[in-house]
């Protein structure tokens, strides 16, 4: 019997804000790697999760969600779903299934552009009962004609996540593995550290403060015999921000950092010290020098 050949490639999982993108990420990779909240926007960046499996491996990518950009710093965001999906050989596409309209499914324009192969995770069908209603749903999908498979899953249970890994492995194109065996991501610890921080800051925080605030991981020392060094800035855009952040006799600011550190923690596996500042960067999100020094590509 011939031996069936090596599979690796890139999956981008896309979607509009909110679909379970990130949530999907950590469940493939089986580790923390990727931010989640249940708000909107909370990934700004691409994460990169590799899994290595029998035969095969798959590099996935999760990205921001694709939305109008209003200011510069969403104009950016957008712009990564750009090239992660320029360089993918599947686009993953999410759709929620409890906000999926029967006769108006729209498809952002950047799926539609895509030209290697579109699969479609039907996601969140842990809320959706009974589950006969999730028929009409997969076939108002399939009428597209946007997608090679359609695989109902529920990324926060697990439901039909083992499904999708098979569906996309197989959509794989035929090549040797770009990472070694044992390697999860190919990004420094600092970008894991200032997204927990990140994490916990669109967790605590209501309203505006989680969109008008951005981390920067300043200092990472590891010292012989001694706790890592950490310090983060987080820059806001307004004085009055900055005291929501620091909070009444900088209540606020000390459990964000001893919740940051737990997180941190718990990722690095060893103990660490953190130190947080805040800064105020005047309208960070529409300055495209200051976005551009924080590691956004304008
Ligand atoms: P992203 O913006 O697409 O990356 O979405 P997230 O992964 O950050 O998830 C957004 C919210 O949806 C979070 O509150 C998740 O817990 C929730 N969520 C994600 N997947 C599922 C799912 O399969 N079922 C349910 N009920 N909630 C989910
Ligand atoms: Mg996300």
């Amino acid at each position: 019997m011939e031996e069936s050949a090596f599979r690796c490639g890139y999956v981008a999982l896309v979607g509009v804000p909110n679909v379970g993108k990130s949530t999907l990420m950590n469940h493939l990779v089986a580790s923390r790697l990727a931010i989640v909240s249940p708000k909107p926007q909370t990934t700004r960046r691409r994460t990169l999760g590799i899994i290595s499996g029998e035969g095969y491996q798959m590099i996935v990518l999760d990205t921001p969600g694709i939305l109008e950009p209003h200011y510069p710093l969403q104009a950016a965001m957008m712009k990564t779903v750009q090239e992660v999906l320029g360089d993918a050989d599947i686009a993953c596409v999410l759709l929620d299934a409890t906000q999926l309209k029967p006769g108006a499914i729209a498809l952002p324009e950047e799926l539609r552009r895509f030209q290697r192969k579109r699969i479609a995770a039907l996601n969140k069908v842990d809320r959706i009962y009974p589950k006969e209603l999730l028929i009409p749903l997969i076939q108002e999908i399939a009428q597209t004609d946007l997608f090679a498979e359609i695989v109902p899953i529920s990324a926060l249970t697990g439901d039909g996540v083992g499904r999708l890994l098979e569906v996309l492995v197989r959509a794989l194109p035929e090549g040797p593995p770009f990472y070694p065996e044992d390697q999860l991501t190919e990004q420094p610890e600092r970008f894991f550290v200032g997204e927990l921080v990140r994490e916990q800051i669109m967790t605590r925080f209501s309203e505006e403060i989680p969109y008008a605030v951005e981390v920067e991981v300043a200092e990472f020392t590891e010292r012989e015999g001694s706790k890592d060094f950490i310090a983060v800035v987080l820059y806001v855009e307004q004085d009055s921000q900055k005291g929501i952040l620091i909070g009444s006799g900088g209540r606020a600011i000390r459990d964000l950092g001893s919740s940051s550190r737990m997180a941190i923690e718990q990722f690095l596996g060893r103990p660490v010290f953190l130190e947080l500042r805040v800064k105020v960067a005047p309208k960070w999100r529409r300055d495209e020098a200051t976005l551009r020094r924080l590691g956004y590509r304008i």
